[in-house]
This record gives structure tokens, C-alpha cells and sequence, in this order.
């Protein structure tokens, strides 16, 4: 009996994207085709884009490529919940209906020529294969030593993360019905994967630039998305705060006894700089610590209000028996 295709949606993750879509999106289309006649994907295969809430024509043109080609289709957030929980609802929607997804953006940077091989592993046995940029030629140098920082900060904080591997990866149908029992709400989806187990391995692309719009990861949120992903991933942070203060409490100790001794010699003097210096050390010091103890709780106040992650407010196709997926 001859073995049964794949079926392999794409989901793309799209805010305020209408710039791009209309270019990048027949490249998928393109791309379904070539790997189902090449016997490599099933002719079912599908592209799916989510609206994550965007202010612009994005929805009216997602909804236009929907009626153009059954290829194409679109879920809609109820409001913008930022690129990573437009992932987790494109990938929890997808897993209902295929056997394999490659999450991408929808801009162009990821070179879609790698999908071939990340089916072709896929085939050969492996369960996720992550996209890993080989070079960052094309990005600025800023963009390029930030980000590789990112990498580096995150490894040493105890967050496993495949270097330079951003969001563009396949995962299998099976994988995701495991991850569906990740239900944290705090999503650092590069660190969790990992976690989830299953065979596993890495292609490699060059990235190129934007085609076109512009980037909604300023320096900003790249510094926000690194923390989370630090304190949602780890507890190394208060380790390290407890070291530290393990540390300085030392260093007292011995300025306490070099006081007393400088005292009864008499050698005390009035030393009002050096004061001020320590106690602004040790005060920002206990400020810092303070404020990475007080991420984690508000960490686990949100976790603990258990609020849905996602919520889809509009398809483009029609099913009756699937609506629990559209909360989750
Ligand atoms: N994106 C999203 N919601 C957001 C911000 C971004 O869905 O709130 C999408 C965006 O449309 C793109 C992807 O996430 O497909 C990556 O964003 P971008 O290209 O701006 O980031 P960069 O590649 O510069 O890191
Ligand atoms: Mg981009």
C-alpha cells in the first residue's frame, strides 16, 4: 500500500502586515505546490495566516487571499496578544487538521527554500526540526550583536535555547498534542519546545532582509522578550541574587571588623564619602534584587489567573465540530 502524504500547513503569524502579505504570500502558495508535486507533501496541504489583531487592511487582505485559493486560509485574534500567542493559535488551530506545521513569518526574512529539507527530515523521522540562521550578514550590525547577546544571556541564565533559531521551525501534529498540555501563560515557545522531548533536529538558512514594512521588535521588546524568556524558562536569576548578597554580606563582615579595629586605634575619621558610596551600592543592589523577585511573582500572578492565551474571533472556513479550539 502506498504510504499516506503529510499534510502540511504553514501558519504565519501577521500584524499590520499588508505591505508584505501581498508579496510574501503567493511565495507560499508556490512553495505547498512545488513540495506536493515533488510527492513530498499531501495536495491537502494548507496556508494558514493569523491576523494578530492588526490595525491595518491585514484581515480585509488575508480574507480576499481565503476566497482566491483553498489553499489559503485565516483566523482572526479578538485583539493584537503580540507574535508569540498568534503562533500558539495558529499552531493549536493547524494541529486539528494536518500531520505536520512550519511556523514562519510572514515577511520574508526565513529563506522558505529550507522547508524542503525541513520535510525532508521530518520523513526520515524527526518530530521538530528547527530553522537555524547560519549567517546574519543582511541584518545590521546592532541587530546582529543584540541578538547574538540575546542567545548567549539566555543559554547562561539557564533558558535552553537553540542558537540563532528564532520561530521558524516544523513541528509534528503529535508534538503539539503534547504541547497543548504546556498551559503556561507566559509563552517563550523557542524554550519550550525543547522541553517537550520527542526526536529533534536543526537546518540551517541565511536570513535575508525584510522584503518589506517594518520590524515590531525594536530594542524595546527584544529586551522584554529576553526577560521572560529568562524568568519563565529559569530560576537562576534569584540563585544568582542569592549569591551575590551571600557575597556582599562577606564583604560587611569584614568592613564591620576593620570599623571596630580603626575605632579603638583611634584611627576612625569622619569618611562621609565612602558612606554615601555604600549605602547607594547596597541600596541599589537591594533595589535590583527586589525587582527580578518581583518579576517572578508577577510571573506566577499571572499564571495563576489562568487567562486564555489566545481567542479566535473569525475563520475563513466553516466547521462545526472544532469550536473548542477557537479559546485556548
Ligand atoms: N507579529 C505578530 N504580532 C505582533 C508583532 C509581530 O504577529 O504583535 C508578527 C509579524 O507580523 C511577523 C512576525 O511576528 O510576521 C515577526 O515580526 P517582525 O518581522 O516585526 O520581527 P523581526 O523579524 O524584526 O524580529
Ligand atoms: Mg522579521
Amino acid at each position: 500500500m502506498e504510504k499516506k502524504l503529510p499534510v502540511l500547513w504553514i501558519v504565519i503569524p501577521c500584524y499590520n502586515e499588508q505591505a508584505v502579505l501581498p508579496i510574501t504570500a503567493p511565495m507560499f502558495l508556490d512553495k505547498i505546490t512545488q513540495l506536493a508535486q515533488e510527492g513530498l507533501i499531501s495536495p491537502e496541504s494548507r496556508v494558514l495566516f493569523v491576523n494578530d489583531g492588526s490595525k491595518d487592511t491585514t484581515w480585509e487582505i488575508i480574507s480576499g487571499l481565503a476566497d482566491s485559493d483553498p489553499h489559503f486560509l485565516g483566523i482572526s485574534q479578538s485583539r493584537n496578544r503580540g507574535h508569540q500567542n498568534a503562533v500558539l493559535a495558529g499552531l493549536m488551530t493547524a494541529k486539528e487538521y494536518c500531520d505536520i506545521t512550519i511556523s514562519i513569518d510572514c515577511d520574508g526574512q526565513d529563506d522558505i527554500n529550507a522547508m524542503d529539507e525541513m520535510v525532508r527530515q521530518y520523513l526520515d523521522g524527526c518530530e521538530i526540526v528547527y530553522g537555524v540562521r547560519s549567517r546574519r550578514d543582511t541584518d545590521t550590525w546592532f541587530k546582529r550583536v543584540t541578538a547574538e547577546s540575546f542567545y548567549k544571556l539566555m543559554n547562561d541564565m539557564g533558558a535552553e535555547v537553540v542558537y540563532n533559531h528564532a520561530d521558524y521551525r516544523l513541528v509534528s501534529a503529535k508534538v503539539l498534542q503534547a504541547f497543548s498540555c504546556y498551559k503556561e501563560v507566559n509563552l517563550f515557545l523557542r524554550g519550550m519546545f525543547p522541553l517537550v522531548g520527542f526526536k529533534s533536529t536543526s537546518v540551517y538558512y541565511a536570513r535575508h532582509e525584510r522584503i518589506a514594512g517594518e520590524s515590531h521588535y525594536p530594542l524595546s521588546k527584544m529586551l522584554g522578550l529576553a526577560m521572560d524568556g529568562i524568568t519563565s524558562m529559569s530560576t537562576k536569576p534569584i540563585r544568582l541574587i542569592t549569591g551575590f548578597g551571600v557575597l556582599v554580606a562577606l564583604i560587611s563582615f569584614v568592613g564591620v571588623i576593620w570599623s571596630i579595629v580603626a575605632h579603638f586605634m583611634g584611627v576612625a575619621v569622619a569618611g562621609w564619602s565612602s558612606m554615601v558610596c555604600i549605602l547607594c551600592f547596597l541600596g541599589g543592589i537591594q533595589l535590583l534584587g527586589i525587582g527580578v523577585i518581583g518579576e517572578y511573582v508577577g510571573k506566577t500572578y499571572m499564571e495563576t489567573k489562568k487567562r486564555p492565551r489566545y481567542i479566535i474571533s473569525e475563520k475563513t472556513w466553516e466547521d462545526q465540530d472544532k469550536t473548542d479550539t477557537l479559546i485556548g
